[in-house]
């Protein structure tokens, strides 16, 4: 931790400052063990391993700990850089482009490994502080230690332990995965000074009814229940069969015969997949199945989360047929 991250935090309690009375490890960067309190309540909060935990998942709801524990350990084994992380983020962050990180000050909702912390500070965003409740957070801090505008915080994002100073604000693939995504997303816009603007990616319900009819049940019954490391295993056949179609068949139709690819079945998508190696379809489909809660939200339900925190000029957009970008102005 930053000792400067101090000016952005508050107490997820009471909101009242947070101060640093005791350092016990500092490596001349950061922060790596010490304890943090505010100075309104009193309530302390550790800095572990260079990271301030504002959240322990012993003592949260078991549905979100349930989460937060399956993401954590995906984010501690699929660890790979791929260079088509950047193209991919700004699909997920539709109409927004590099250049808007400049100078900003940036809030994430959900880091996981922190691919998008880092592009984000890579862009020239001022600050960019990755927020998420499971182990993520150990493998975003380990690929962040070169950008010196990174701050980490493991932290629940319905108590986020921020004052209202960021400058932008996004989540992406995070919100669906919490018991109530309206209100996490709120929650996030609550960060978000006026003027400002926030982001948000999330699954559509529209055109994924097989997910929820097939995939649903084998998720919430089996895949999400069994141990990682065996889903890990498991989760090797069904991307063996995404793998193969991908490349075998939706790459070579959209590259030769476009109008006949836009009639097979999910195209945008499986196309897109496509495009990536085995390593990170294996990363996708694992993602699918691990998740214990995952909401399919409608263009309408999307549509009242902005109405109702009054964004200005919101922009909601349809990405590879299946999901909802977001953006608006606080
Ligand atoms: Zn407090």
């Amino acid at each position: 931790m930053k000792e400067r991250l101090l000016d952005l935090l508050a107490c997820p309690t009471c909101g009242g400052d947070i101060l640093l009375p005791y350092a016990s490890k500092y490596d001349g960067k950061e922060i790596m063990e010490g304890v943090l309190s505010c100075k309104k309540c009193s309530r302390e909060y550790k800095v572990t391993s260079g990271i301030p935990r504002f959240a322990d998942l012993a003592k949260i709801e078991e549905d979100k700990a349930e989460t937060a524990e399956n993401f954590g350990w995906q984010w501690t084994h699929f660890t790979q850089e791929n260079e088509q992380y950047a193209g991919q983020f700004l699909g997920w962050l539709q109409p927004v482009s590099p250049e808007f990180f400049e100078g900003k000050v940036v809030l994430e909702g959900g880091c996981g490994k922190g691919r998008h912390t880092r592009l984000a500070a890579e862009w020239g965003a001022k600050e960019v502080v990755g927020t998420d409740l499971g182990d993520g957070v150990e493998s975003a801090f380990a690929a962040t230690p070169h950008l010196p505008n990174v701050h980490i915080v493991q932290c629940d994002v319905y108590k986020l332990p921020f004052r209202r100073k960021f400058d932008y604000a996004f989540s992406v693939g995070v919100l669906h995965h919490t018991p109530d995504p309206k209100r996490a997303f709120t929650s996030l816009s609550g960060m978000v000074k006026k003027g400002g603007h926030i982001s948000a990616w999330v699954y559509g319900a529209e055109n994924n009814e097989w997910i929820t009819k097939y995939v649903n049940p084998v998720r919430e019954g089996f895949t999400s229940k069994i141990s990682q490391p065996m889903l890990y295993q498991i989760s090797k056949l069904p991307t063996l069969s995404v793998f193969l179609t991908t490349k075998l068949v939706y790459r070579p139709a959209n590259i030769i015969a476009k109008p006949v690819a836009k009639k097979l079945f999910y195209n945008d998508y499986l196309n897109h997949l496509g495009t990536f190696g085995w390593r990170e379809q294996h990363n996708i489909v694992f993602d699918h199945l691990v998740a214990p809660t995952a909401f399919y939200i409608s263009k309408e339900d999307f549509e009242k989360w902005w109405d109702e925190i009054k964004a200005k000029d919101v922009e909601i957009i349809w990405h590879n047929q299946n999901s909802w970008c977001g953006f608006g102005q606080i």
